[in-house]
């Protein structure tokens, strides 16, 4: 199954108590950046550059865990810079997992194989492996030898018994024969799923390596195309809304950003600010102004941050797309 059953369990749960109460707007996944301190410095990456000034600086634990009580959010996904360097990496994942949220750790990987002893499997916690291409593409963007190291530390993680998935950024110059190639090669390593995403940047003219919106259709297209053979785990409609084939407006307040300097606004891509508390994040953004796309950097984003949540939320309204949906889930 795409989706685990406990994770099924606990989003239906969520979703319904928030359309029990007529909520408005409610958070599905908590970005929680615990550090930008990172062991490499990759093509493209916006976190170091953003971040240089407190790269160094970490979240406590405890800051962490108040977090997690701050914000409802049924999934966290704990990441940087690099999570695994913060000193209580195992203690933050145990803290989140015993109050039952979805924990998606990312990394990536150089660090996995040894830290693997401090922490537990669970249904709640998921290792999420960033992995940009086949050997010669990935070490390109992240440093020699990182592609044989993270997917070593996959290997090590599956046989430990961890729930393992990975995640891609498709670059422009990754070719549709090496996704497919890429797939095939970490369904090898006994992956429980891949998520993709386009690399973009609202200031993605300062860099070529990133898509323009032509180019996602394309590549997305193809990737949807072969997304019934492989345990990709996009949704089929945010799929559909990469290649072009639906409209979808952004929720931009459905992955919230906690970081060292406060919440994030207005999402994980863009900041403007950032709050001292999630309440305040919430209700102090002009969440129309990011939704209805009238910020410019807004103009040709697609990123999973802002239109996945609106699949959750309501993107399939048609019949088909809910039988689409509903077969994906239980593939
Ligand atoms: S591993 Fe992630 S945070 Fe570190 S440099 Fe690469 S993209 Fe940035
Ligand atoms: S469209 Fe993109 S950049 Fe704009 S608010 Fe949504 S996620 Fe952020």
């Amino acid at each position: 199954m795409k989706v685990s059953l406990s994770l099924g369990y606990s989003l239906t749960k969520y979703l319904l108590k928030n359309k029990l109460f007529s909520k408005k707007r409610f958070p599905l996944v908590l970005m929680l950046e615990i550090t930008h301190a990172c062991n490499l410095a990759c093509e493209g990456c916006g976190r170091i550059r953003e971040y240089k000034e407190t790269m160094r600086e970490m979240l406590s634990t405890e800051e962490c865990l108040r977090s997690v009580d701050e914000c409802p959010a049924p999934v966290v996904t704990v990441t940087g810079g690099e999570p695994l360097m913060h000193p209580e990496i195992d203690k933050i994942i145990e803290g989140i997992v015993a109050k039952k949220r979805h924990v998606y750790m990312c990394t990536n990987g150089i660090l996995l194989k040894d830290t693997l002893k401090k922490l537990r499997p669970s249904k709640y916690f998921n290792i999420n492996v960033h992995i940009d291409g086949l050997a010669k593409t990935h070490d390109a963007i992240a440093g020699k030898g990182v592609f044989e190291r993270a997917t070593q530390a996959i290997r090590e993680a599956k046989r430990a018994g961890f729930k393992v998935c990975t995640n891609t950024t498709i670059f422009k110059n990754t070719s549709e024969a090496e996704i497919e190639e890429l797939f095939s090669f970490l369904e090898g390593l006994g992956v429980d799923g891949m998520l993709v995403s386009p690399g973009f940047s609202f200031e993605h003219n300062k860099n070529e390596i990133f898509l323009c919106r032509h180019e996602v259709q394309e590549r997305f297209g193809f990737i949807y195309s072969i997304s019934g053979r492989y345990k990709v785990l996009n949704s089929p409609l945010y799929l559909k809304f990469l290649k072009g084939e639906r409209h979808l407006k952004c929720t931009p307040w459905g992955n919230p950003t906690r970081n060292y300097l406060g919440w994030k606004s207005p999402c994980y891509l863009i900041t403007d600010t950032h709050y001292k508390t999630f309440a305040e994040c919430m209700n102090c953004t002009d969440w129309a102004k990011y939704q209805e796309g009238r910020d410019p950097r807004c103009k040709d984003c697609m990123m999973h941050c802002g239109f996945e949540p609106s699949v959750v939320l309501g993107g399939g309204k048609r019949l088909s797309d809910i039988i689409e949906m509903a077969k994906w889930s239980f593939r």
